[in-house]
């Protein structure tokens, strides 16, 4: 098969020192440490990446317009081959399959591909039951969906009925490319249903956020489940009601879920009801979350959840977003009832595990509150990391005792 953009080969040479970073095996190639491009690449092109001195250190894509120039996808002198976009997406579906998460009755989707963290940087693919949903960051990912489809399809085998291109939204924010979201592949479900852990949600691959469902909290989810029998709880930035639905399944005597999105909320009372749930017990809450935050209503529950969305999508939004962290963390502290729960998440990978914290900490000694950390909580395996690229550990929560 034709991989497109391979016809001239294109070499970007980096600066002295520049290399050390790859030599590391971390995938990125900023635009400040390019010192000479040879071949007139285009946008998602393949280029070689050598050292100042001349030496191969492998293989990327190429975004001339994004601060990450190049995304390294091997650090072989070998450009890679059909063969390994299939050897290495069998693997990642392999590292899935061995954590049982693929074809269980009670367990069928998970991320497939979780870009760094996979070796395949600008890449995301989350499986639905029979359907992969695919999201490409970067022009050459997308330039490769022929290759990326005829691995898929051989990895998943009779597990994969359609693959859904859900690009548009990321391409365009990464440097401007234009595509359409649809099917690829394949056929729609006549039921776009998921299992997780037992619990069954609807995926709105088509207008939902992401992928359609945020797979990254499932342990986590399960976590706040052991805990939810006999008490009240609030789900705030609830989405479709992934934490929700593990709270009413565990025994929760009243769920209310809060979220600004009318949308996400229908979907969610929706879930009670696929879940066979008592739905008396369940209230959705269409509101700023913010604005409910200032209120005193907080006292009425036992366990809180803040699952915000990223509010610092890159470093230089990071001060911001501690602020904004510190603010939702510091009203609901304040107001939470002694012997209380509170879950509370950060996804924003600019903020790592010990700011994010520290935040939080600082909120709890404003509030003049004491506050036990019972557990720290992080993203799932299907969403692994590099250990060569730190920056993919994009989630983190802590589960405070407040008294
Ligand atoms: N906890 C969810 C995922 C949350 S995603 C899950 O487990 O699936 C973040 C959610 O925050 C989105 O649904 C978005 O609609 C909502 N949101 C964003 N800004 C908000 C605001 N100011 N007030 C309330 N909800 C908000």
């Amino acid at each position: 098969m034709n991989d497109p953009g391979t016809a001239t080969q294109a070499t970007i040479t980096l600066k002295a020192k520049r290399d050390q970073s790859i030599r590391r095996k971390h995938p990125w190639v900023f635009s400040g440490g390019i010192k000479r491009i040879e071949g007139n690449p285009q946008s998602g092109d393949w280029v070689q990446v050598c050292a100042n001195k001349g030496a191969i250190l492998g293989w990327g894509h190429y975004s001339p317009n994004a601060s990450i120039a190049v995304r390294m996808l091997t650090f072989d002198e070998a450009k890679p081959d059909t063969q390994w976009w299939k050897d290495r997406i069998a693997q990642a579906v392999q590292v899935r399959r061995d954590l049982n998460l693929i074809d269980q009755p009670d367990q069928n989707a998970c991320r497939i591909i979780h870009a760094e963290g996979d070796g395949m940087p600008g890449l995301i693919a989350d499986l639905y039951g029979n359907t992969l949903v695919v999201q490409c960051h970067t022009p050459g990912m997308h330039h490769a969906m022929p290759l990326l489809i005829e691995a898929f399809t051989e990895a998943l085998g009779s597990t994969l009925h359609g693959i859904y291109d859900k690009s548009a939204k990321t391409l365009a924010k990464n440097g401007g490319e234009s595509s359409t979201d649809g099917w690829v592949w394949g056929k729609a479900p006549e039921e776009p249903v998921a299992m997780e852990l037992g619990h069954r949600f609807q995926i709105d691959w088509e207008q939902g956020q992401k992928t359609g469902f945020f797979l990254d909290q499932r342990l986590n989810r399960s976590l706040l489940g052991q805990c939810a029998k006999g008490k009240k709880v609030l789900n705030v930035f609830s989405y479709t009601g992934g934490f929700s639905i593990y709270a009413l399944q565990s025994g929760a005597t009243e769920v209310h879920s809060l979220d600004s999105s009318q949308r996400a909320l229908k979907v969610c009372d929706d879930n009670v009801l696929l879940n066979g749930l008592d739905a008396t017990k369940h209230k959705t809450i269409q509101e700023d979350a913010l604005e409910f935050l200032k209120g005193d209503s907080l006292g009425d529950y036992d366990i809180v959840v803040l699952d915000p969305p990223a509010f610092a999508k890159r470093a230089s939004a990071r001060h911001a977003a501690i602020q904004g962290y510190k603010r939702i963390n510091l009203r609901a502290l304040e107001n939470m009832k002694p012997g209380s729960l509170l879950f509370t998440f950060s996804c924003s990978q600019a903020v790592d595990d010990a700011m994010f914290a520290n935040t939080v900490v600082a909120a709890a000694i404003q509030a003049q509150r004491t506050v036990r950390i019972l557990h720290r909580l992080h993203q799932p395996p299907d969403h692994p990391v590099s250990a060569f690229h730190p920056e993919g550990s994009y989630l983190k929560g802590l589960v405070l005792r407040v008294d």
